[in-house]
Parts: C-alpha cells; structure tokens; sequence
C-alpha cells in the first residue's frame, strides 16, 4: 500500500497545507518497487514513446519509470535551467505565479508523451506542462501520479486528457 510510506507534515512549506512528503517511500526498497510497478502497470508501456518529469519529485518517478520500461526522459524544469533554446509557460498560484520551461526540441512531432509528477493537487503545474508538451508537437497519451489531492479538483484543469493515480486523498 503506498498510503503506509507516505508521511503527512502539517504546516509545511507554510501554516494550513499538509505536506505530503515521499521520502519515506524512496527511502524503502518495497516501497519504491511498488510506486514504480503501480505507475508501469496504470499506463501501458506500449501507448506512448517518451516520459515528461516535472522538477523536481517527477525527475524521481519519472526516470525510474523511463527506466523500467526502456524509454527516454524529458525534464520539464524551473526558469533558467536548461542550457539549450527553452519555450515557457506562466501559471497562477494562490499568491503570486510559477513558470516551467522546456528545451524546444525535446519532443519529435506527434511523439507520444506520457506526463509524470509526484503529486496533483490543483492542477496547475500539470497544466502548464501539458501546455509545454503541446507547443512544440508531442502527442500527450496519458498524465501519471504517485499522489492525487482529489480534493482539490486538479483533474478538471487537466481537460480531458487520461489522468493516472496511485492514491487518491478525498
Ligand atoms: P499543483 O500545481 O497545485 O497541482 O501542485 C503540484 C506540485 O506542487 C507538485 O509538483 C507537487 O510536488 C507540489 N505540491 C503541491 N501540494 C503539495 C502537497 N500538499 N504536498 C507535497 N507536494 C505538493
């Protein structure tokens, strides 16, 4: 069960969110194997071509997955990390806003990409990302998570693409 390895801290990064903190299940040989096998088994290798993590907890899962399933590995990442020519994406936040950029040549067209974080809770980071993907040609198949804040509503931000979930906090 990947509930059992996730630790919630109260009040982290600041008063009123709780922080659901993964590394209890990195830190855990079982817990790591199912976390990869849950999200190797929610999307069909044989639908997409190439993974998309998100810096910096979708570099974890996204890689190991990337990795087990004999595929490559795109970074999605905070501004002015990518060395090569990025595109970017803003997106609100509760207070203030985010950007996420990509290298422009990450994807062939019509590539199919599956997208990868830790966790979904409003949505917003996804979206921005889904965004990326689309601008410079790939072909979004599915959208996986290790952790779902089903009660924030990120998956209506999503559109209708396929949206994946290990656990879902109600
Ligand atoms: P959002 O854009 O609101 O869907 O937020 C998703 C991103 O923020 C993910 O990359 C998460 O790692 C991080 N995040 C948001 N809320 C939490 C939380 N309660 N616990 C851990 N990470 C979170």
């Amino acid at each position: 069960m990947i509930e059992t390895y996730i630790r919630d801290i109260p009040d982290f990064p600041k008063p009123g969110i709780i922080f659901k903190d993964i590394t209890p299940l990195l830190q855990s040989p079982d817990g790591l194997r199912e976390s990869i096998a849950g999200l190797q088994a929610a999307c069909d290798p044989s639908s997409y071509d190439v993974i998309c993590g998100i810096e910096s907890r979708g570099f974890i899962f996204g890689t190991a997955l990337a990795h087990a399933v004999g595929k490559g590995f795109i970074p999605i990442r905070k501004p002015g990390k990518l060395p090569h020519e990025t595109i970017s994406e803003t997106y609100e936040l509760e207070y203030g806003s985010d950007t996420v950029e990509i290298h422009s040549d990450a994807v062939q067209p019509g590539e199919r990409v599956l997208m990868v974080d830790d966790l979904l809770a409003t949505g917003g980071t996804m979206s921005a990302a889904l965004n990326l993907v689309r601008r410079i040609g790939g072909e979004i198949t599915a959208c996986a998570f290790v952790i779902e804040l089903g009660f924030l509503g990120g998956r209506e931000k999503l559109g209708d693409v396929e949206i994946h979930s290990l656990m879902n906090v109600e």
